[in-house]
């Protein structure tokens, strides 16, 4: 491969002069002088002369080359490497960790750069207004019952949240409680609440605290939290994983540890999945921390945002709470990175750069010395492996600390129902469960699994799903009349008859959330019943109008798929019914069980969060399958034995490392023949295993044809050197009838 030998030595450096601003696209070019030849690499803060004047400032290199873009002449030499001082310590440490994305993940500098650097932009200060319970401590109560009494549902919910809270931010209360503007302006007339306006920062946090209110651990937690103490006070930096079941006391293990950290004057990023980010939350964390904290969310102006940056770069909070983005706060003294959720998809980003939340918040903790704190009730395989690997320190919280019961949980083999006769999507036990609950009035979530039923086929007798002979993997169906592989392109005619059981109800799953709600609507007509699904949820205020009448309870069942069953509490749910648990079972990737598992135990633990104890009723075509039966017992750990053992068999991530090169073209000869390059270049590499090309999952988006090419290695290291080599090749080639991304370790 590539090593230092082949080392030449670059003439020109891109340079940018103004961090955090639109110009980020457009750096200048200048002359490595010899002596600094060494010392230039991207990331590297120099000094340059810049304008008519040649007056001297700072910059950031962001690219090196050989070529220059400009005549000779009118290039200019660098100066000097520059020093880096309390003001731009943090943004050098981000620009040092945009270089190792880019290394990491692939694309352009510029790309990670715009991840990881505030952009900014002017936007028309906001005005702040925080809203407080304007009725006495003993009246509110009666109050809210009065609310409630009247079915004025979300009014009765925000005041049951002020109740418990001196003042919350109004946006604050508007997008997490699920409500309106104009719920809490009628509350103010009635004189049930007080609205303060406030000129100052675009903060979207802020409420007030009422002096610091701190739970006693457990020995559980007291324990685990020492640890950490002693570890950061000896210098001690590490990652920790935190296994703890739903309701384990994970939140205010993070809370003690932020507070040691922030009580030796370093900050604390706290991620969350978006989804995941409630009032709830954030409130814990401002009763505890006060106005030291603020949080992120997708929906902040660029504006909004880049005041958050500034608060946080200027060192007037110590705390940020958000998703994968708050990652790249710009504290200049990180302590600690705590990622809640772990195992969340959303982790991983879409867009180049594809970086892994996980490994990217390690390698900034590495670059600033903090530590890093994993937590899930369902930790991902990936860094479940590495806690048992030793890379990790591995905690476990085993007990629910409030000692709550988790949901009873039944399992229905569809199989069985067929043969009892039963052709509908509802087996006996969701059924009887279903009626009970409506008559006590209580509510319903159905959730269909959806995620990866594009086309899989299956028999309804005995639950025989055709796959891959060499991938293990569900294959699925083409128009052309052939089921097929996506990761070899291995295919073979669909037959009608299955080669299992010799039944005759072979056939797609086609089950989809607008079928579950016509047999619904036919089932019980005077349910109301809301659905959510991509149908339903292409406005922008939809997603959250849905759950906001469910919360106002103006449905009875909440139909929807994977986007019901995370964060939102609801605590009129006693039942939840996963109609075909199987569904992302035969996904087409290797994380399917994985994703199944995390899924299912989720869904379950949206059932009875109040004092009624949850039912949970599990429909699937495979009960016995390990991912299945697991989440059924809520048994993290024999799930996880067997996922491990079947991803070291077939050598995928954790085990060993996965690279998707994704090849795009309007041209599919084209595409096809450039995959066929790339594939034949990596094949070049003994260390690795290419497969493909083949057509990616979804082979044509948008007119755009997609390929993709998979190289499998133990080495990390080889496949960014195969990446390596790919860019190299594809700038060689200055192609623009195709486009490459790169997807490490893909989920
Ligand atoms: P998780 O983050 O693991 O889901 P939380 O931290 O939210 O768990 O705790 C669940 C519930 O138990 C919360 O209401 C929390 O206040 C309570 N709790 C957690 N730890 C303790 C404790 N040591 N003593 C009393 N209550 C606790
Ligand atoms: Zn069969
Ligand atoms: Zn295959």
């Amino acid at each position: 491969m590539m090593k230092a030998g082949m080392k030449y030595k670059y003439k020109y450096a891109d340079i940018i002069i103004e961090i955090s601003s639109e110009k980020l696209d457009k750096p200048f070019q200048y002359r490595i002088p010899g002596e600094l030849e060494d010392k230039i690499v991207p990331g590297a803060y120099v000094l340059v002369p810049f304008g008519k004047g040649g007056r001297q400032i700072k910059g950031y290199v962001v690219d090196i080359s050989q070529e220059p873009k400009l005549a000779e002449e009118k290039i200019k030499d660098i100066d000097s490497l520059a020093v880096v001082d309390e003001n731009n310590k943090c943004y050098d440490e981000l620009i040092r960790l945009a270089v190792w994305m880019k290394r990491h993940y692939g694309g352009t500098l510029i790309q990670s750069l715009k991840t990881v650097l505030p952009v900014r932009a002017s936007v028309k200060r906001r005005v702040k207004r925080v809203v407080y319970l304007n009725l006495e401590p003993g009246e509110a109560a009666g109050v809210h019952a009065g609310l409630l009494h009247k079915h004025q549902v979300a009014r009765a919910r925000v005041l049951a949240a002020l109740m418990d809270e001196d003042g919350a931010e109004m946006s604050l209360i508007t997008d997490k409680l699920h409500t309106t503007p104009a719920v809490i302006n009628a509350m103010e007339k009635l004189g049930m609440v007080r609205v303060v306006s406030d000129e100052e920062y675009r903060s979207p946090d802020i409420g007030q605290v009422s002096g610091v209110k701190k739970t006693e651990l457990n020995e559980e937690q007291a324990i685990l939290a020492q640890e950490f103490k002693d570890d950061y006070d000896r210098g001690v930096r590490k990652t920790y994983l935190l296994h703890g079941v739903t309701g384990s006391g994970k939140t205010e293990v993070y809370m003690e540890l932020i507070a040691h950290v922030i009580a030796s004057g370093r900050q604390a990023i706290m991620l969350i999945p978006e989804i995941a980010l409630t009032f709830q939350t954030v409130m814990r964390f401002v009763r505890r921390f006060g106005n030291r904290v603020s949080y992120m969310h997708s929906r902040l102006s660029a504006g909004e945002r880049y005041d958050q940056w500034e608060r946080a770069s200027k060192g007037l909070i110590d705390i940020m709470i958000g998703p994968r983005s708050a990652l790249f706060t710009p504290f200049s003294k990180l302590g600690i990175i705590i990622i809640d959720e772990e195992h969340e998809g959303s982790y991983k980003a879409e867009n180049m750069p594809r970086y892994h939340t996980r490994e990217t918040a390690i390698e900034r903790a590495r670059l600033t010395g903090a530590s890093v704190v994993l937590g899930s009730a369902t930790p991902s395989v990936d860094a479940y492996y590495r806690a048992e690997n030793g890379e990790y320190r591995l905690w476990q919280l085993n007990d629910r600390a409030k000692g709550a019961a988790l949901p009873s949980v039944h399992t229905v083999d569809l199989r069985q129902e067929l043969l009892n006769g039963n052709k509908t999507m509802f087996s006996g036990t969701l059924t009887e469960l279903m009626n009970g609950a409506l008559k006590r009035r209580e509510q319903i979530m159905l959730f269909i699994n959806r995620r990866g039923y594009a086309g899989f086929v299956s028999c309804r007798a005995c639950g025989y799903v055709f796959k891959c002979p060499h991938c293990d993997v569900s294959l699925s169906y083409h128009r052309s009349g052939k089921l097929k592989c996506h990761y070899c392109g291995y295919e073979t005619p669909v037959t009608k008859i299955c080669p299992k059981c010799n039944s005759k109800y072979v056939g797609g799953m086609k089950a989809g959330t607008q079928r579950i709600e016509a047999e619904l609507k036919l089932k019980y007509p005077k349910a109301r019943i809301l659905r959510m699904d991509a149908d339903t949820t292409s406005g922008k205020n939809d997603y959250e109008r849905i759950l906001k009448d469910f919360a106002d309870e103006k449905a009875d069942i909440l139909i929807g798929t994977q986007m019901i069953v995370k964060g939102h509490d609801f605590p009129k749910v006693t039942l939840v019914g996963i109609l075909a648990a199987d569904m992302s079972l035969y996904a087409l990737n290797y994380r399917a069980a994985e994703r199944t598992f995390s899924l299912l135990t989720q869904a379950a633990g949206r059932a009875g969060r109040d004092e009624r104890r949850g039912e949970v009723v599990i429909q699937t075509y495979s009960p016995e399958n390990y991912a299945v039966a697991s989440a059924a017992r809520q048994d993290y750990n024999s799930f996880y034995r067997q996922e491990i053992s079947y991803r070291t068999l077939m050598g995928y991530p954790p085990a060993a490392h996965l690279l998707k090169v994704l090849i795009e073209s309007p041209e599919e000869t084209y595409g096809n023949k450039i995959a066929g390059d790339i594939a034949e270049l990596a094949r070049t590499v003994k260390e690795a295993e290419t497969v493909g090309p083949s057509e990616d999952t979804i082979a044509k988006l948008k007119d755009i044809y997609r390929f993709a090419v998979y190289i499998k290695c133990g080495d990390y290291e080889i496949l960014t050197q195969i990446k390596d080599r790919i860019e190299q090749m594809r700038q060689e080639a200055r192609d623009s009838r195709s486009r490459v991304q790169f997807d490490f370790d893909p989920l």
